[in-house]
């Protein structure tokens, strides 16, 4: 059996930053397991949108330190991997919303975060045609923008490759089982060892895991994304959230926009095994008729798809070591939101593993709050 000091499985976003920020951290000698050699989990189905706009200020302090590791992984990239700064408004037109809207304005102000407050005007001369009749408040944030997911997870990859720190086993982990040195890990094709486990599977952690006891009490949820044309008039529009007609807009790179509504058509999955991945004819139509209110322009779906992500019962994410598992690390509950919190989450990770401090106060996302209940883990996995 290889053994290793650390191992991490899964090289989403968050695996991937964890897997970015321990070359830098650790001597140890590490391996980066991933079943997919293409990118295939929740990362690469994402929209793209980045935003400080967090209604809690613990997200919003992954989310600032998250922008700063994409503009640190911008300028290592050379070219290749680009953070847009197109910034982001979000709307309200309920009350209870725009009173919530300023509670998030106030509280990134006090972390220096920039946020405007806009009239109806300005709004306006952001987004061009939008009907403002009905918005009580906008916020914007200058700093907030876009990432093509797909280049993230190329970019930060060929780092961490080329940096010969960490290996690469692309393998399907089945089964991880408590060792005298640590954990062995059973993949499809051959058994690993090591001291330190990093559990970064996405929406596939949590049944990872409770298969055999051990429940983080989070629960997977399908979403999905439209894509369509730019209306014609339409140029560098910045991303944009309706936070009372719940619906979003990306800009996709091109004359694309990327389209969906943040949460309340999202559906709630026994687990992540199966789902079904194209786009609901149903998703697409609510979709483009919430923008055709906002903005009276008919938009054609060019396609779309279906993803996974991971909700939390409080909407914190969970990131750290299980109490009673030396060494077991999870980072996941990423509510939807991994592309704006995932890189702080995988800087705290890689902290915590190497013994580092976090510049990032972990204890509100303590893996263990829900109270994880648990066999005393013997073999965890697929049988
Ligand atoms: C349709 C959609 C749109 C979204 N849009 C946005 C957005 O605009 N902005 C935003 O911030 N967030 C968005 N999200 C959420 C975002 O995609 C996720 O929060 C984020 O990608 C989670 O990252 P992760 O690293 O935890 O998981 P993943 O990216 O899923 O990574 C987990 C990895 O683990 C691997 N893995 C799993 N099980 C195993 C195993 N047994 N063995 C080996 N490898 C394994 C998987 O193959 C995968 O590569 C969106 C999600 C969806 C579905």
């Amino acid at each position: 059996m290889r053994k290793f000091d650390v191992v991490i499985i899964g090289a989403g976003i968050i695996g991937l930053t964890a897997a970015y920020f321990l070359t830098r951290l650790s001597r140890s000698k590490m391996a980066l397991v991933e079943r997919s050699p293409l990118p295939s989990g929740s990362t690469a189905h994402s929209a793209g949108f980045v935003t400080h706009q967090m209604w809690n200020p613990f997200n919003q302090v992954l989310a600032k330190r998250s922008v700063e590791v994409y503009r640190e992984i911008e300028r290592a990239s050379q070219g290749r991997f680009l953070f847009q700064p197109v910034g982001a408004m979000i709307t309200a037109s309920r009350v209870s919303d725009a009173v919530r809207q300023e509670g998030v304005a106030e509280s990134l102000r006090r972390l220096f975060v920039k946020v405007q407050m806009l009239g109806p005007d300005e709004v306006r001369s952001i987004m061009p045609g939008i009907k403002t009749k009905d918005i009580r408040v906008a916020t914007f944030c200058p700093d907030d923008g876009c990432i093509n997911p797909l280049e993230f997870l190329a970019v930060t990859s060929g780092i961490v490759r080329d940096s010969g720190r960490i290996e690469f086993v692309y393998d399907d982990a089945l089964a991880v089982e408590k060792s005298d040195f640590g954990y062995s890990v059973r993949l499809a094709h051959r058994l690993i060892g090591c001291r330190k486990l990093v559990l970064a599977m996405g929406a596939w952690t949590n049944s990872f895991l409770s298969q055999f006891g051990l429940d983080l009490h989070t629960r997977v949820r399908r979403a999905q994304v439209v894509v369509t044309g730019m209306p014609p008039t339409w140029k560098g529009v910045p991303c944009y959230y309706d936070r009372s007609a719940d619906f979003y807009l990306a800009p996709a790179g091109g004359a694309s926009l990327f389209l969906g509504a943040d949460g309340s058509l999202d559906e709630t999955l026994e687990g992540p095994a199966s789902f079904e991945t194209s786009l609901d004819p149903s998703y697409r139509k609510i979709v483009l008729s919430r923008f055709k209110k906002r903005f009276g322009v008919n938009l054609e779906a060019k396609g779309g798809w279906a993803g996974v992500y991971t909700d939390s019962p409080d909407g914190l994410p969970l990131v750290g070591e299980l109490s009673g598992y030396s060494g077991l690390f999870v980072g996941t509950g990423d509510i939807g939101l991994g592309l704006v919190m995932g890189p702080a989450i995988g800087e705290c990770l890689a902290c915590l593993v190497s013994g580092r401090r976090s510049r990032i106060n972990h204890q509100p996302f303590d893996p263990d709050r829900f109270g994880t209940k648990g066999a005393k883990l013997g073999l965890l996995g697929r049988p």
